[in-house]
């Protein structure tokens, strides 16, 4: 049976434990997609870099202007259009990539002509949780109080003891964007007590974080399981004190007044990979608030590890 190494000293850990073991950035730059011409119009894309991954677009111009549209996660603002007036035209613009820095895309309108642009982009409802100067948008887990968890470099670090923190806002169902740097352990810690926290969608159901790199998934608590529910689809671990990536799907349980409909649904990219595809969470994971109908809050976990995190928003889906 296992045994929560961490938990004499943090009683509000969720995590049990068992064997020992062990792109940031600021969304990419500007896009600008248009400036397609009266001849024929020629949408051009060029999305800046993404560190996240992400910074993908696509943009579409002509017969009247018009539009980029988020092809990434993280992407860069986007403009599109200011062509001059065209007629006809169905210029498209390629898609953007994903993964990686530039957008791809820019490809000329066919037999037509640009429009007058729109506005689109990557931004587009992104609800900026950290700007990498303060905690002003967190709190203590089921109170009221500051987070008072320590920001700085941009990024903000787990004080450990100090318990959970969590958005002052409310999500039901997100795409989730969280960067995360778990610190070095010594590898004769026990499994859960290598840079421990967790990322707790609705504050009910935990993705976790752990220091899983070179170490095989099992018992559904390592690094990108949904807790002591299912491990991840692949170990996409990078080694300790290199920053990893989460990119999360959520949609909240249904409910017709307090009856549960249908159950919360995780799906979680980790660096790139598909770690969980549409799982449906019956229940909250272990130590997760209990489920109700409406929004809650996202939190993240205490569990005495200075981990980090960086570069935190969602956009509501
Ligand atoms: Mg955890």
């Amino acid at each position: 049976m296992a045994v929560c190494l961490a938990a004499l000293a943090c009683s509000a850990c969720g995590d049990r434990a068992s064997a020992p073991n062990t792109g940031p950035g600021t969304s990419g730059g500007a896009s600008t997609a248009g400036a397609a011409t009266a001849s024929g119009g020629s949408a051009i894309s060029s999305a800046g870099m993404s560190s996240n991954g992400g910074g993908g677009m696509s943009a579409v111009a002509g017969n009247g202007g018009k539009a980029a549209t988020d092809g990434g996660t993280g992407g860069a603002p986007s403009v599109a259009g200011s062509a001059a007036a065209g007629v006809g035209g169905s210029a498209s613009a390629g898609a953007g990539g994903s993964g990686g820095a530039s957008g791809s895309g820019g490809a000329s309108g066919s037999g037509g002509v640009g429009g007058s642009g729109g506005v689109g982009g990557a931004d587009a409802g992104k609800i900026v949780l950290f700007d990498g100067q303060d905690l002003s948008l967190w709190k203590v887990h089921g109170a009221d109080g500051p987070a008072p968890w320590n920001v700085s470099d941009g990024a903000f670090t787990v004080v450990p003891g100090s318990g959970d923190i969590e958005t002052r806002q409310a999500f039901g169902d997100i795409q989730l964007h969280v960067e995360f740097w778990i610190p070095s352990t010594p590898v004769s810690n026990a499994e859960q007590d290598r840079g421990n926290s967790g990322v707790y969608l609705q504050g009910r159901y935990e993705v976790q974080v752990l220091d899983s790199y070179m170490h095989p998934l099992d018992g559904a608590n390592d690094c990108g399981a949904i807790y002591e529910l299912k491990n991840a689809d692949v170990n996409a671990s990078l080694p300790p004190e290199n920053w990893q990536t989460y990119e999360i799907t959520f949609y909240s349980a249904r409910w017709s007044g307090t009856t549960k409909t249908a159950n919360a649904k995780i799906s979680v990219i980790w660096n790139g990979q598909q770690a969980q595809k549409d799982i449906e969470v019956p229940a909250p994971t272990k130590l997760g608030d209990p489920e109700a109908a409406g929004d809650a809050p996202l939190r993240l976990q205490d569990h005495n590890h200075a981990v980090r995190y960086r570069n935190v928003w969602a956009r509501k889906l």
